[in-house]
């Protein structure tokens, strides 16, 4: 529950309301009024899955002195269409099956609604949905298409408005991969609305920047700042690091790796919020031709449990808890 408390009381007379063309059943034992629509249903089944509609109907209320067509009315104060998507749901989960097409708005309804009324399993369900975008695990994030920015702007809202905390590490980690005028503007979708953070937000994700920025030279890129990096900046000659005890071409592959930090120093990259960056196999093969193969896996292989540690520690850089406490919250 958000607080509100989801009975509306009427201050005057009401039209008749008008019985909602589908979600209409003739045996149902209540009729649910939203916005002047009536939708008849079933008592049993509303209070059988959210415990705010078996309070609601064991326990009389004056509106259920009320009756249309012979079943107690209960005014609600949500509107017309998140009552219907909800109640849509209830009747045909299978529009919430992980093929089905659902458009944002209609999972950021299902999300407040059954949040509201306690609707655990739907509110898990929409979860998981969102989470096909904005997920828990390293794996299923490289499975991922980019979300765009609004749509990421979007969930961080929803997220913390229905407290699905499970849902804002990557939902933030992707805010923070815009440029600073978008983060304190907001972010324009495909028809050109605005979606803009709130405060909380903005500045978890100036703290989070900074931790990226740190992560992605401490983990990401570990084996571009094991030794060569202050010898790189400083201009000191390198003493060459030894990446594998097999490495094969221990000139080569220390210049190599000196110029790819300069490199990364002068053209900025240093600075970037990327922590979750993916070296391809493309980019690995190009190397392939300057260093040694034993080095090359190594690098690789550090890039890999680097990555892995930036996931591991998302949830600190925006002041969240550790994955384990925060998808517990959505079981
Ligand atoms: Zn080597």
């Amino acid at each position: 529950m958000d607080g509100q408390d989801p009975i509306e009381v009427p201050s005057s007379p009401r039209d008749k309301p008008e019985p909602h063309p589908d979600l209409w059943y003739s045996d149902g034992s209540v009729a649910l009024i939203a916005e002047g629509t009536a939708f008849r249903v079933h008592g049993g089944l509303l209070a059988a899955n959210s415990d705010i509609f078996k309070d609601m109907l064991r326990v009389p209320q004056p509106d259920l002195v009320e009756t249309y067509e012979g079943v107690p009315i209960i005014y609600l104060s949500d509107t017309k269409n998140d009552l219907e998507h909800l109640l849509k749901v209830i009747y045909r989960f299978q529009c919430l099956w992980p093929e089905a097409v659902i458009e944002f708005d209609v999972l950021a309804s299902l999300l407040r609604m059954s949040t509201k009324y306690l609707f655990t399993h739907i509110r898990n369900a929409v979860i998981a949905r969102l989470q096909q975008s904005f997920p828990d695990t390293l794996s299923k994030w490289d499975k991922t298409p980019v979300p765009s920015a609004s749509t990421a702007f979007q969930v961080v809202a929803l997220a913390r408005e229905t407290n699905a905390r499970v849902l804002l590490p990557a939902a933030l980690y992707r805010c923070c991969q815009e440029p600073l005028e978008t983060i304190l503007r907001g972010a324009r979708d495909s028809n050109g609305l605005i979606t803009k953070l709130h405060a909380m937000d903005i500045e978890a994700c100036m703290i989070g920047m900074r931790f990226l920025v740190a992560a992605r030279r401490k983990h990401t890129f570990r084996f571009l700042s094991k030794g060569p990096r202050y010898r790189a900046i400083t201009g000191v000659r390198s003493v060459h690091v030894k990446w594998s005890e097999k490495c094969a071409k221990l000139s080569y592959c220390g210049e190599f790796i000196q110029s790819f930090v300069q490199f990364a120093v002068r053209s900025g990259s240093w600075e970037r919020h990327d922590a979750l960056v993916r070296t391809t196999d493309e980019l690995w093969e190009a190397r392939r031709q300057r260093v040694c193969v034993h080095c090359l896996a190594a690098w690789k292989k550090a890039n890999t449990n680097g990555r892995e540690n930036v996931w591991n520690e998302l949830p600190s850089y925006f002041n969240l808890s550790e994955w384990d406490v925060i998808r517990g919250e959505c079981r």
